[in-house]
């Protein structure tokens, strides 16, 4: 698209805050100057868009090497068939693989997403993520299935995968637990004690309600997953308290804390989570949410409690693409209520807080945020039927 240096549109969201009309964003090649009232620019300088332009999208939780699974897994399975299902698919050519990988960062960059929370157990996405234009924050991600006798094995597998992830250009990486119910408290310390200080931790967190069922009581389905696995629970003791309070029990509350999916999580669970620590991000993946478990989180108690939601696509292994804008509109059509602004705000400057990128997410002068426009369809300003066009 040409470098119009001073746009506006229907409405301007600068990242946080109100969807906001009659405002110009001057910028040059997409490096933010300034943004200026309609009436104080030459309107023949200005390009008029029609929809709303806001800053890149931030994706908090994706898994990039699972692009090639893709319409393999059936939808409304619930977790546990469908973890069975991913397990499942085996024998997949490194080729395949690879080129999913490479048509996925391209889609995520046709679709606006200037950073990624990506999920790594292997090393099968760096070189994509080095040589990318997004920026991408690997999560390599752990679990030892609550077996402390494989703890020592796990660490050394992971090992490499971490090294093998770039953390320059703009590039970060953590060590981070899987979910409450497949890591062990030897996992969860080793985890601690090898994330620098300052670091993001992501956790999936209560994606089910058998989740909570093990923690609560040591019943519900993951007694079987784990007897299909050949694995045993016999030394494992139910708390009597709901899976995140494992996961904050073992996690290291200086660190930014990114809980992932929270179907199942109460107002209790997300009080308790923030007197446990100041640092607390959440994630919605609802396009994956309804693809496995056919429901969605609470918002409302997480707009109540002021929790800082963020959005992730998750994988194509529970998604349809790798869009922030089908997310968003995800969540219109299912939760009206919520203010287009609130969306916007989970969409782009909560993202970029929660994977600590000071200078993505926002409008600032001096930054390049990547500038967004969603052509919207009508008059009101309601996603469904918008596209989306990458200005910078
Ligand atoms: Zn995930």
């Amino acid at each position: 698209m040409k470098n119009y240096s001073k746009i506006t549109a229907d409405y301007l969201h600068i990242g946080h805050g109100e969807l906001m009309k009659n405002k110009v964003l001057i910028h040059d090649k997409g490096t933010i100057i300034d943004i200026v009232d309609q009436s104080s620019v030459d309107d023949s300088d200005v390009h008029h868009f029609s929809g709303i332009i806001c800053p890149g999208f931030i994706n908090t939780h994706c898994h990039m090497e699972l692009s090639h699974m893709i319409g393999r897994i059936d939808t409304g399975t619930g977790l546990l068939p469908f973890l069975q299902a991913v397990v499942g698919y085996r024998d997949i050519e490194q080729s395949v693989i690879d080129q999913a990988i490479v048509d996925g960062d391209a889609e995520m960059k046709k679709n606006g997403i200037v950073a990624v929370g990506d999920i790594s157990n292997k090393s099968d996405t760096a070189l994509v993520k080095k040589n990318s234009s997004i920026r991408y924050y690997t999560f390599v991600e752990m679990f030892d299935f609550l077996q402390s006798q494989m703890t020592e094995a796990t660490i050394e597998q992971y090992g490499p995968v971490h090294a093998s992830h770039s953390n320059d250009a703009g590039n970060k990486k953590s060590y981070v637990p899987h979910a409450p119910y497949t890591v062990s408290p030897e996992l969860f310390s080793y985890i601690k004690e090898n994330n620098p200080s300052g670091s993001t931790v992501s956790i999936h967190n209560q994606e089910t309600a058998h989740e909570n069922n093990l923690f609560l009581e040591k019943k519900g389905g993951f007694l079987d997953f784990y007897k299909g696995f050949g694995f045993t629970l016999d030394h494992f003791q139910a708390s009597g308290r709901t899976a995140i309070h494992y996961a904050m029990q073992h996690m290291d509350a200086s660190q930014k804390t990114l809980f992932v999916h929270n179907t199942m999580t109460t107002r209790e669970d997300i009080a308790e989570a923030q007197a446990w620590s100041d640092h607390i991000f959440w994630a919605t993946c609802p396009s994956a949410n309804l693809y496995i478990e056919n429901r969605l989180p609470d918002y409302q108690a997480f707009i109540d409690k002021k929790a800082r939601m963020t959005i992730g696509t998750d994988s194509l292994s529970s998604n349809w693409c790798l869009s922030i804008l089908e997310e968003m509109k995800t969540i219109q059509k299912y939760k009206s209520f919520i203010p287009l602004s609130t969306i916007l705000t989970w969409a782009t400057s909560n993202g970029a807080a929660a994977l600590g990128y000071n200078d993505l997410g926002t409008f600032v002068p001096g930054t390049k945020p990547g500038i967004n426009l969603i052509n919207l369809v009508g008059n009101e300003p309601s996603l469904e039927k918008s596209t989306l066009t990458v200005i910078a």
